[in-house]
């Protein structure tokens, strides 16, 4: 598989572009995750055409839409970085990204929980970076997330599933647009997809159901659409625990009754949190490997990311 292209706050790759100077390099992006990806740099504020260094800016206002400002000499660059920014999103368009990784915090970058000044000086943490509501609001399908976020096992296994994802769906739209090809896309991607949530499941199958009957490119449009929105609901133990026992169902005629026993046991021991998702899954390799069973070893959900990467070792 060729690299994943991701866009990403210049600064996370240890460019020099911060206000001070300085750089927040994250070696788990360059380093591992970077094995796999192409990075599309973009520094909003120096792209925008702000030097390094520069005075330090924060947001203030109305934290729906507040205006981005020098900190000491008030200087407004709302409508700069706008203007900047719309014309940017728009060449980010031609790169095919399948995700964003934004910096935190930052009055530019920031996805979440960005500081909003009011007149009294006082911050609430409910703002987005200027550049990333741009770029959330274009491109609202898109994978994103921020890199403080990503030290978090479970968001960043989620994003990296979903990210890997959208490069497989990629390859698909890539082709010649055909019903049975999205078939055998959504077949493989089944299990994946109740991992995250049964209701898009059942939603997904429906639409596939009646493929026929549906314009080819509605059809292409509405199943990227739920797809997207399904892998952005995230996995738990309980959904998983669900899975694996859905998965134990195809080998009921092979396993013994007392493997069965130690199966449920191994499920029912990550469902509660004592084992992460990587032991249930590699037992269940081990049985679809031995049966050669068909369906499963087809299902995107045993092998969703390198395993290299070990997301499932601490989910
Ligand atoms: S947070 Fe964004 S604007 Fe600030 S230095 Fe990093 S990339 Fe540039």
């Amino acid at each position: 598989m060729e690299k994943i292209k991701l866009g990403i706050s210049a600064c996370l790759l240890g460019e020099n572009v911060r206000y001070d100077g300085g750089h927040k390099l994250d070696r788990f992006l360059t380093d591992t995750l970077g094995q796999y990806v192409e990075y599309v740099a973009v520094c909003p504020e120096v792209e925008c055409g702000l030097p390094v260094p520069r005075e330090s800016m924060h947001l203030e206002g109305d934290p729906i839409s507040p205006r981005l400002v020098t900190i000491r000499t008030k200087q407004d660059m709302t409508d700069r970085m706008i203007k900047w920014a719309q014309k940017r999103v728009a060449e980010l368009e031609k790169e095919g990204l399948c995700g964003f990784i934004f910096k935190s915090d930052s009055p530019s970058s920031g996805m979440e929980r960005v500081k909003v000044y009011n007149e009294k000086g006082m911050p609430v943490k409910k703002g987005v970076g200027m550049f990333a509501r741009i770029f959330m609001e274009y491109f609202p399908l898109l994978p994103v997330e921020e890199e403080e976020r990503l030290h978090d096992p479970s968001f960043r296994e989620n994003f990296i599933e979903r990210i890997f994802a959208l490069k497989r769906w990629r390859e698909i739209l890539s082709k010649k647009e055909s019903r049975g090809i999205l078939v055998e896309f959504h077949t493989k991607h089944k299990l994946l997809i109740l991992s995250h949530s049964p209701k898009h499941y059942q939603m997904m199958g429906k639409l596939v159901a009646k493929a026929r009957e549906i314009p080819i490119k509605e059809l292409y449009q509405q199943y990227q659409a739920i797809l997207m929105e399904a892998l952005q609901l995230k996995t738990s133990p309980k959904k998983n625990a669900n899975v694996l026992q859905h998965m134990m169902g195809y080998f009921k005629e092979q396993l013994s009754a007392d493997e069965k026993k130690e199966l449920l046991e191994v499920i029912e021991v990550y469902r509660k949190g004592y084992t992460p998702l990587i032991v249930p899954i590699t037992l269940i390799q081990h049985y679809v490997r031995k049966y050669d069973q068909p369906y499963l070893k087809e299902q995107v959900y045993l092998h969703p990311h390198p395993l290299e990467l070990q997301l499932r070792n601490h989910v």
